[in-house]
């Protein structure tokens, strides 16, 4: 069996003395979306952060495809994780195009022949040669999934990337969001506060509140058997 695309365990975080992230343990499989899912200030950008190496946990294990990326003894910088990352506030660089991008960081020769292949499937291959502020907030959103996808991230991870969308486009994107990881085949973790979102994309949800997890399982298992009446009542307000 394949291990697990992502695979985090007794992950702790304090800040002033407070503890942020008490003991999480996660796990994404193969084409697998995890939403983990919880009101704000819970932990999960923190969570979130500590995965993709641009902040330090106290203690705990993160292992991605298999293979160690930090633990109490070592730790390996962003960019040697195999992660990527699309955040609500990632923006494009403003003074390249969209081919330079997402092809930015790049080398080799297929370069090119991976920027046609992303940008046809983000549906913006019209929009190679345009610079960011001549696109809509939604085509920009389209451009930095495929920027993000372009060296191959074993798993990315996703926190609340579809925030600063207007309610029209929203629900568009998530589901064109997800046929395109779909088809690279790239594994996801995804954070939302929105009960709605996770229920749409999920795969698992891990539901998390002050720092721990406190039910995970498939989207409508919690939905329909929500642990306390906390996880109710924050269900309660999907949309
Ligand atoms: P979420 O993403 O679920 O909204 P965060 O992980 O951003 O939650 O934050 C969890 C808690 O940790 C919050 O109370 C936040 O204020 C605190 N926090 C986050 N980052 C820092 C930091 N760098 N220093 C101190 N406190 C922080
Ligand atoms: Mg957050």
């Amino acid at each position: 069996m394949q291990p697990p695309r992502l695979e985090i365990s007794n992950i702790v975080k304090d800040f002033g003395g407070r503890r942020v992230v008490d003991d999480v343990d996660l796990t994404v499989m193969p084409g697998q979306v995890t939403c983990l899912l919880g009101p704000s200030g819970c932990g999960k950008s923190t969570t979130l952060r500590i995965i993709a190496g641009v902040e330090s946990q106290d203690s705990g294990t993160i292992n991605v495809d298999g293979k160690l990326v930090c633990n109490g003894a070592m730790s390996l910088p962003p960019e040697q994780r195999n992660i990527g990352l699309m955040f609500q506030d990632f923006a494009l660089f403003p003074h390249l195009t969209v081919a330079q991008n997402v092809s930015f960081g790049l080398a080799g020769r297929k370069v090119t022949d991976r920027v046609h292949e992303l940008l046809g499937k983000v549906g913006m291959a019209s929009h190679i040669d345009d610079y960011p502020h001549q696109l809509s907030g939604g085509e920009q959103q389209r451009v930095a999934l495929a920027r993000a996808l372009a060296p191959r991230p074993r798993i990315m991870l996703m926190d609340e990337p579809f925030s600063g969308l207007d309610d029209r486009l929203r629900d568009d994107i998530r589901d064109e969001t997800l046929a395109v990881l779909k088809s690279e085949g790239t594994a996801v973790l995804l954070v939302t506060h929105e009960p709605g979102e996770a229920m749409r994309m999920a795969d698992e949800i891990a539901l998390m509140r002050d720092g721990k997890i406190v039910q995970r399982g498939a989207p409508y298992n919690i939905y329909n058997a929500p642990v306390d009446i906390q996880a109710a009542a924050f269900f309660s307000d999907i949309n």
